[in-house]
Formats: structure tokens, C-alpha cells, sequence
């Protein structure tokens, strides 16, 4: 169910229960069917329209059975008052003002209400009791009540009090019809008007009038449990609405807690109404209950659409600065990205010589070696060092200097093969790594570094001048690690310095 539908069937299920409840005492048949065919709707789950259909058909019906009760409450209200003012046309005995003041206060205020008639006939009883249970010196003697049912000691009833009895068994007649009970207390009725037309003896009437407002008590008792076990399915179709509100906004993301404050609001609503219909003593009560509920969990259904329009928007609104956000930060990330690689590479290239340099060696060294070690191949590393290259800076300048620094590693790389890697470890030291080779082939390719930068005539101001290179060579054993590779190398480049110098030594 959507939200809107659901939002419908609520109103019209609102009206529904408003306008039956009027109906609730009615014994038109027409009414009665109606009533039905709006109960089996509600009950099988029809959609807003066909109730409303159903519904529309009962309106006339209903507005003439809410004016025809109004009339039938007019003639009771009219008749309690003719009741009272029979008592008062009693000679020698004085209605008591207070009650009876007290008592037109209530008919003013409950006459309308049917299920107040009996309360109020009993109010008239009381008054009844008090003014004829006084003696003619205005004294109140024995109850009305004790007097009249302990007959066999009371002395004969006035003839004023037959005439009295003869008009209020007349009026009360008159209010019977009022009544408009359901037909099948038509017997009750025409055997309590019987006894009530054709009697004169005052005493009948408390019991009499006892039975009139049992009639109507239970009378009205019936057509309320009918009312409340219609309320109860209408609670049930409320809870299964909450149900399916409930499961098409458990689909939304991103809303669980408004939706949770929704749900208990929703929830606590239905179970109040339920309790409340359960509690409910009487139909006035329970028909504007019931009004006042259903306003409620309207109004709570409209602030919920209101809600969740606010959140629908708000959550369009962030989706849309969230996939903004999101293209902008992958512009960002990739231009970052792109920014990161140059400085890393920068970072691991020497500038002087476009080789990459100790940082780039020392993360290279140790997967070559690693991975040599596992495939059993062999790997060998080369320490070479510029012979008196501090000759070279103070006869010719740091900047020829820096030019023979960028010119030897081009002669080594004549030599090296493919696989081969050199870096510039430190000022005028080069490392040269040989995967794959043994000691003998790096010993090979070693030398023939060392006779090439010997034989390459470097110009120096317009002069040549030549430049040696000692270099230290050591293979990687077994379980060695990297650094134990370097320092051994390192200590053969220093032997071959010790040695005289260009030259190449290494550690077998
Ligand atoms: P040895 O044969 O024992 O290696 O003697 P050497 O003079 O080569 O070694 P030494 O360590 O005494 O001097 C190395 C010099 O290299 C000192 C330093 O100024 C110079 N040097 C280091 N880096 C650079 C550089 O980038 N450019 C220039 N021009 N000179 C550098
Ligand atoms: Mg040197
Ligand atoms: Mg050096």
C-alpha cells in the first residue's frame, strides 16, 4: 500500500466509524444493511473508493436517522420535564428544589445522549420518592421505596395519588415510543405500556420505571458491544496499515529513526484506541473517542508524510552534494595520484644523473634477492667508486666534476645486460646489481666496466683525461641477506683501492 492510499483509506475509515457510530441504536433495516456492507468492506480489505462508494450510498440514510433520533431525544427530553412537572402539581407536597434544580440541570446537559435516559429517569425516580414520601406536615417519612413495597402496613393511596400515577404512567407511555428500540424488544415494550396505561396505583411505579431503564440499558448495552466489536476490527485494519506503512518505509534508507519515532507513535495510537474502546462505558463517550483518536492518528499519518517529504529532500539534496563530492574527490585522488608517482619517482631518481638512486637500490635489492634465492639463480652485486675523483673536482671544477658523475654510469651501461640494474648509491659511487649471473660472469662483466671507462678519453677544457674505476663484486649466498651482500662487496671495493686501484676484486 502507498503512503497516500493508505493515508485515504485512514480519512475515509475515520468518517466511516464517525457516522456508524450514530447509527449505533438504529433499527432501520436499511441502515442495518448498510452498516453491514461497510463493516464487510473494512473487514476485506477494500480500497478507499469502494468504501467511499458504500459509504456515499448511506449518507442520505444516515443524515435521516441522525435527525429522527434528534427528534426522538427532543420528545424524551420533553417528557422527563412534563414528569417533573407533574410532581409539582402535587397539592400538599413540595418537590424539592435543590434536586429538582439539579435534576433539569442534567436534562439540559444529557438529553441528547441516549445512553444517559436511564440516569436521568432514575434522577426523576429520586425526585419522585423524595416529594411523595412527604406527610402533609411536610415532614419526610419512611422511604417511598420501603413504604410502597411494604404494602400490607400502608394505609390506602390517595385518590391525588392515583390521578398523579394515571399521568406519569400516561407520559411515561409517551416516552416509551420515544424509546425506538430494537424491534425485538416490541414485546417488552407493549407489556410494560400496558401495565403503565392501565394503572393507577402509585405504588407499581419505582418498579415500573425500574424495568423501563433496564429496557434501555440493555438496549443500548447490546448495540455498544456490537459498536465496539466493529471498532475492533477497525483497530485491526489500523494495526495492518501500520504494517504495511511500516514495511514500505522500512525500504527507505537513511530515514530508521524517524521512522522508529513514527512507528511507536503510530503503534502507541492504535493500542490506546484499542484499550480505549475496550474501557469505554457508554456510546457518547466512545463516538467522540473514537473521533478523537482517529484525528490524531491522522494527523500523526500527515506529519509523517510531511516528514518524509522534508527527509526525502534532504536525502535528494545530500545524494546529490555526495556525488559531487565523490567526482570531485576522484579528480582529486587522481591528480594526487599522478602528483605522488612523480614525487616518489623523483624521490627515487638522482638528478644529476637520471639514475635511480640508494632509497630505489635499497627497495629493489632485497625482492631481487629474495626471488633469486627461491629460484636458486644466482645474483651478484658490484660496489664501483670513482678512482681520486676529489683529483678530478679541485683540477677541474665541481662542474666537470658533475659531468664525468653523468658520463662513467653511460660507459657502464654499454656493459650491463638487460637485466641488469644501477643506481647511484652516494657522490661518486655507483652499485650495480647482476641477477642471474654468478661471480665469475659478474667478475666478466665487472671488468669490462672498469677497461671501458679506463678507455674512454673524458674531455676536460679541451683536454683528455682519463678516469679509472675500482670495483667490488661478492654473490649472494644462501639465507644472506642484503645488507651482509653490500658490506662484502663494499670490502672488496676497498681491498681493490688498498690494491692500487682500477682494478676488480671480489670475495669467492
Ligand atoms: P678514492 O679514490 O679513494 O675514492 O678517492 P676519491 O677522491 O675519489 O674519494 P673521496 O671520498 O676522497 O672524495 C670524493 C669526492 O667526490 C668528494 C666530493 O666533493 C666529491 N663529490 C661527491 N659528490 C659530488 C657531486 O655530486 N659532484 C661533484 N662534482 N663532486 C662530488
Ligand atoms: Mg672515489
Ligand atoms: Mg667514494
Amino acid at each position: 500500500m502507498t503512503e497516500s492510499s493508505s493515508e485515504k483509506l485512514i480519512e475515509v475509515l475515520r468518517k466511516a466509524v464517525s457516522r456508524t457510530s450514530m447509527l449505533a441504536e438504529g433499527n432501520d433495516p436499511k441502515l442495518d444493511s448498510v452498516v453491514r456492507q461497510i463493516r464487510l468492506a473494512i473487514t476485506k480489505g477494500a480500497n478507499a473508493t469502494e468504501i467511499q462508494a458504500v459509504l456515499n450510498d448511506a449518507e442520505p440514510l444516515l443524515i435521516q436517522s441522525d435527525e429522527a433520533q434528534l427528534a426522538r431525544a427532543k420528545q424524551v427530553r420533553n417528557c422527563l420535564q412534563e414528569l417533573i412537572d407533574l410532581l409539582e402539581q402535587q397539592e400538599q407536597k413540595n418537590v424539592p428544589q435543590n434536586e429538582k434544580k439539579q435534576l433539569e440541570a442534567q436534562i439540559r446537559m444529557h438529553w441528547q445522549a441516549s445512553s444517559q435516559w436511564p440516569g436521568l429517569l432514575k434522577g426523576f425516580l429520586s425526585l419522585a420518592e423524595k416529594t411523595l414520601s412527604q406527610t402533609d406536615s411536610n415532614k419526610p417519612k419512611s422511604s417511598f421505596f420501603k413504604s410502597f413495597f411494604n404494602s400490607k402496613t400502608d394505609t390506602a393511596v390517595s385518590k391525588n395519588d392515583h390521578e398523579v400515577m394515571g399521568e406519569i404512567s400516561h407520559t411515561l407511555a409517551g416516552l416509551m415510543n420515544n424509546l425506538m428500540l430494537p424491534s425485538h424488544y416490541d414485546d417488552d415494550i407493549a407489556d410494560l405500556k400496558k401495565a403503565l396505561v392501565g394503572n393507577k396505583n402509585l405504588q407499581q411505579l419505582p418498579a415500573l420505571l425500574d424495568e423501563i431503564i433496564n429496557l434501555i440499558m440493555v438496549a443500548i448495552g447490546k448495540t455498544q458491544e456490537n459498536l465496539t466489536n466493529y471498532l475492533n476490527q477497525l483497530n485491526k485494519q489500523l494495526a495492518s496499515i501500520n504494517d504495511s506503512i511500516s514495511n514500505s518505509y522500512n525500504s527507505q534508507k537513511n530515514l530508521s529513526e524517524s521512522r522508529e519515532g513514527f512507528n511507536t507513535r503510530l503503534q502507541m495510537q492504535v493500542t490506546d484506541t484499542s484499550q480505549a474502546v475496550q474501557d469505554a462505558s457508554d456510546l457518547d463517550s466512545l463516538k467522540s473517542l473514537i473521533n478523537e483518536k482517529m484525528t490524531t492518528i491522522s494527523s500523526t499519518m500527515t506529519e509523517y508524510r510531511t516528514q518524509m517529504l522534508e527527509q526525502e529532500k534532504h536525502a535528494n539534496q545530500s545524494i546529490t552534494q555526495l556525488k559531487n563530492k565523490v567526482t570531485r574527490m576522484e579528480k582529486d585522488t587522481a591528480s594526487l595520484r599522478s602528483l605522488l608517482q612523480e614525487k616518489l619517482a623523483q624521490a627515487m631518481t638522482d638528478s644529476l644523473t637520471d639514475l635511480p638512486n640508494r632509497t630505489a637500490y635499497q627497495d629493489a635489492i632485497l625482492p631481487l634477492c629474495k626471488i633469486m634465492q627461491k629460484t636458486q639463480k644466482p645474483i651478484c652485486l658490484a660496489v664501483c667508486d670513482i678512482d681520486h675523483f676529489k683529483k678530478v673536482n679541485d683540477t677541474w671544477g665541481h662542474l666537470a666534476g658533475d659531468k664525468v658523475l653523468r658520463l662513467v654510469p653511460k660507459q657502464i651501461r654499454n656493459i650491463l645486460l638487460k637485466q641488469d640494474h644501477i643506481f647511484r648509491y652516494g657522490g661518486e659511487e655507483f652499485v650495480i646489481i647482476f641477477p642471474e649471473a654468478n661471480i665469475e660472469q659478474a667478475i666478466q662483466r665487472a671488468e669490462a666496466i672498469r677497461l671501458a671507462v679506463e678507455k674512454t678519453p673524458f674531455n676536460m677544457q679541451g683536454e683528455p683525461v682519463s678516469i679509472s674505476v675500482s670495483i667490488g663484486v661478492a654473490e649472494l649466498k644462501p639465507q644472506e641477506d642484503p645488507e651482509s651482500l653490500f658490506s662484502r662487496a663494499d670490502k672488496q671495493l676497498y681491498l681493490a683501492k688498498e690494491s692500487g686501484r682500477n682494478r676488480v676484486m671480489a670475495h669467492k
